[in-house]
């Protein structure tokens, strides 16, 4: 990996650098493997699924700047920049489309400042979506962002590293509420199966190595969306959202296990 910065520790595991490791990339630790390989132990297809998620996010990103005329896009929980980002799916399709990348790890901006350098409309910001009012009011969004204009506001793969007592429900709300009309948000989280009972055990072998993980039932999901009006197809196992491809076998674990969807606000 490239040079570390000397405030990135690197003997305690970090979510975004774990997931990294998922999406084969090289921005990690040895602590990060060993968490990424204790939980593929409990569910193999955890690397199917995070590519799946990936995948969602192309399709969302495309979908709302192709045919919403969304030019805003802030991307909360980003993670490191991996291939295929947000502004990249974005600005192909709107070259001035603009995105604010935030992330609570501060390796994101490290790895991000010099991939982004040369682009104004986009830009990494180090914060915690725990704080949405403080975050929203960062001159860095401010600068990119008008939230007089319709934003879309993506939590993907992140509120389930939100316990419940730190009030996922009471931020997206803060969010929605900061928002204009016409204004879409995109969550995707883990999905409890109840004929898997793996999902039950990744989430205590998260929760115990990382201190993070939280697998929610499609009701809890959905309570995410309340006051959205929520697009078709609804809120769904990843790959069938709008595939580009038809699914074969949508009974399969990697498949079923994130769930998620795209919701407007009215
Ligand atoms: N959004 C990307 C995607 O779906 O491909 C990356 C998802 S990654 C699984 C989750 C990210 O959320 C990590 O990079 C982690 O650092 C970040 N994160 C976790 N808790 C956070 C918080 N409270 N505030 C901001 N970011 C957070």
């Amino acid at each position: 990996m490239a040079e570390v910065p000397p405030d990135i520790p690197t003997d305690v595991p970090t979510a975004a650098r774990v997931y990294d490791v998922m999406l084969n990339g090289k921005d990690n630790f040895a602590v990060d493997r060993q968490v990424a390989e204790a939980s593929l132990k409990i569910m193999p297809e955890l690397r199917d699924i995070a590519l799946h998620n990936r995948a969602m996010l192309h399709r969302v990103v495309r979908y709302l700047a192709a045919e919403e005329g969304i030019t805003q896009f802030l991307d909360l929980g980003s993670g490191l920049p991996t291939v295929r980002n947000t502004h990249e799916v974005a600005q192909e399709i709107d070259p001035a489309a603009r995105v604010v990348y935030v992330d609570i790890d501060p390796i994101v901006l490290a790895h991000g400042r010099a991939i982004l350098a040369d682009n104004p409309n986009t830009t990494v910001v180090t914060a915690d979506i725990r704080e949405p009012g403080a975050l929203l009011q960062r001159p860095e969004v401010r600068r990119l962002l008008d939230f007089s204009k319709p934003v879309c506001v993506m939590l993907c793969g992140i509120l389930h590293h939100l316990a419940d007592d730190e009030g996922p429900g009471e931020i997206v709300k803060t969010l929605r509420e900061s928002v204009p009309s016409g204004s879409y948000f995109f969550i995707t989280n883990f999905t409890r199966l109840g004929d898997a009972p793996e999902s039950v055990e990744l989430e205590k072998q998260l929760l115990e190595q990382l201190g993070t993980g939280r697998v929610r039932t499609p009701a809890e999901l959905a309570a995410f969306f309340d006051g959205l009006e929520i697009l078709p197809p609804g809120l769904v196992p990843l790959p069938l959202w709008r595939p580009d491809e038809p699914v074969v076998d949508a009974s399969t674990i990697d498949v079923r296990f994130m769930t998620g969807g795209v919701g407007r606000k009215p």
